[in-house]
């Protein structure tokens, strides 16, 4: 078959792979000047690595990322450090990575950190995701893990992720999803994200396939038997099948044609959009702690304050200590307009309440990176509302963060549904 891929990031170059692989005539389309999209990174002049745009880590439970690896030949560049993950509660941090720092977190009453570690054992050991997507995380953990535990824990980082507009609806089965497959182990890609994603398009490009950068389709239109016709700048070509890995609001634009029913599926998933401001500093913003957990109730101006550097060595990135702060918001929220130098003006006092020192001084460069489409987000019984990859438009398949559920979205589960929709693919093949 002949079949078009839209985006090269992971979801796109894992169907690549596997179709490529099968033997098919495969082209990949991506809009912009480089492969990887959300996981995907940057590298001024002088460093060695990249650094994502938006910070990214691997769990040890990324099966099939890891298996992807395994396979394009690169597995052994995915390395684990050990960096440690704390938790902001009044005025200090506390290491917040293992049971037993749980066990050791003062912030809340002994017996409540018990039942917090015996909620999160059951919720680690269960598998039986569906029952939990009838409730909010919210309800839920209020009444099982108890009012103190959940306030102090876990709903800040819910407030954080989700907005107060979301965060006490999303369902019980997101939460659940986060707890049962996470490690605590954290990895990463000798050379960076990108480099991880170069290598892929360079084993895609292998496998026969051609991956067209700076190419953003506009339009997917049906044609005489069953074929499919792509509009670009550069014309219009026509394919047996087209898998799109866009966002939602994308592929309802370059779809048009699909079904009302369908569309309004699609339309009708919610997400928020993520906001990152990246710093090269000249010294390194904080103790020995990779992740900060930022309740925003403290006056925090970001949810998460990630110092790359305290994960991957300086020397990568030309002597500098590379820091992230980031936020989901709506896409409409005033950050996707202000400039780099506002946001840092902004973000500043958040910085100081790390370390009172830091100044405007110490940065010696910034990158701001904006997506609108960032983080699906699950309401009650959402399995019942995800579009299937298969539309109804034949040989058009759509596979996305916002279908990867129950998981969340993940580098991980782009690989898994990339693969799923190559199945699909296959599976559809004429006789
Ligand atoms: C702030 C943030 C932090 C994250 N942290 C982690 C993490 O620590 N670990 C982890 O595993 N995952 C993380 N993720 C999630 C991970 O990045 C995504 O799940 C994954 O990259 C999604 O891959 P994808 O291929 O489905 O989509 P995308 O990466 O969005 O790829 C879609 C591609 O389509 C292209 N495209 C769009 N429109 C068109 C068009 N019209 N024509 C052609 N091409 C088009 C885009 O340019 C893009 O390259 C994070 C995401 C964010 C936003």
């Amino acid at each position: 078959m002949k079949i078009a891929i839209i985006g090269a990031g992971i979801g796109g170059l894992s169907a690549a792979w596997d179709l490529a692989g099968a033997g098919h005539e495969v082209n990949v389309y991506e809009g912009s000047d480089k492969v990887g999209g959300l996981a995907g990174g940057f590298r001024p002049e002088g460093w060695e690595w990249s650094v994502e745009k938006y910070y990214h880590h691997w769990f040890q439970s990324d099966a099939e990322l890891l298996k992807i690896a395994e396979e394009i030949g690169v597995r052994d560049k995915v390395f684990y450090p050990q960096p440690v993950t704390a938790l902001y509660h009044q005025g200090k941090f506390y290491a917040f990575d293992s049971p037993i720092a749980v066990l050791k977190f003062p912030g809340i009453h002994f017996i409540d950190r018990l039942r917090f570690g015996f909620v999160g054992a059951y919720l680690r050991f269960s598998k039986n995701w569906k029952s939990f997507e009838k409730h909010t995380a919210h309800e839920w953990l209020r009444k099982w893990m108890g009012k103190r535990a959940y306030e102090t824990l876990w709903e800040p980082m819910l407030k954080g992720k989700f907005g107060e507009e979301y965060y006490r609806d999303v369902n019980m089965a997101w939460f659940w999803a986060r707890i049962h497959v996470r490690t605590p182990q954290l990895g990463t890609f000798e050379g960076g994200f990108q480099a991880f994603c170069d290598e892929f398009a360079e084993a895609v490009r292998g496998r026969g396939a051609t991956i067209l950068l700076e190419t953003p389709v506009e339009r997917i239109e049906s044609k005489d038997k069953d074929q499919l016709a792509l509009r670009t700048n550069d014309g219009e070509e026509t394919f047996d099948r087209v898998l799109s890995t866009t966002s939602p609001e994308l592929v309802a634009k370059m779809a048009p044609d699909l079904p009302e029913d369908y569309l309004s599926g699609v339309r009708n998933l919610k997400s928020l959009g993520a906001v990152v401001l990246t710093l090269s500093m000249d010294r390194p913003l904080g103790p020995e702690i990779y992740w900060y957990n930022l309740p925003k109730s403290e006056g925090f101006p970001f949810l998460c304050l990630v110092e790359h550097t305290q994960f991957v060595d300086k020397e990568h990135f030309g002597g500098n200590h590379i820091v992230y702060c980031g936020d989901y918001l709506p896409p409409d929220h005033r950050y996707f307009s202000m400039t780099k130098e506002e946001i840092l003006e902004e973000y500043l006092p958040g910085l100081q309440k790390i370390n009172p020192e830091v100044s405007k001084d110490w940065v010696k460069e910034s990158w701001m990176f904006r997506a609108q489409y960032a983080q699906p987000v699950p309401f009650v019984n959402h399995s019942e509302n995800i579009p299937s990859i298969r539309t109804p438009i034949p040989g058009l398949y759509w596979a996305s963060m916002s279908q990867v559920y129950p998981w969340d979205r993940g580098t991980n589960f782009a690989v898994e549904i990339g693969r799923r929709a190559a199945k699909s693919i296959q599976a559809s093949k004429p006789s």
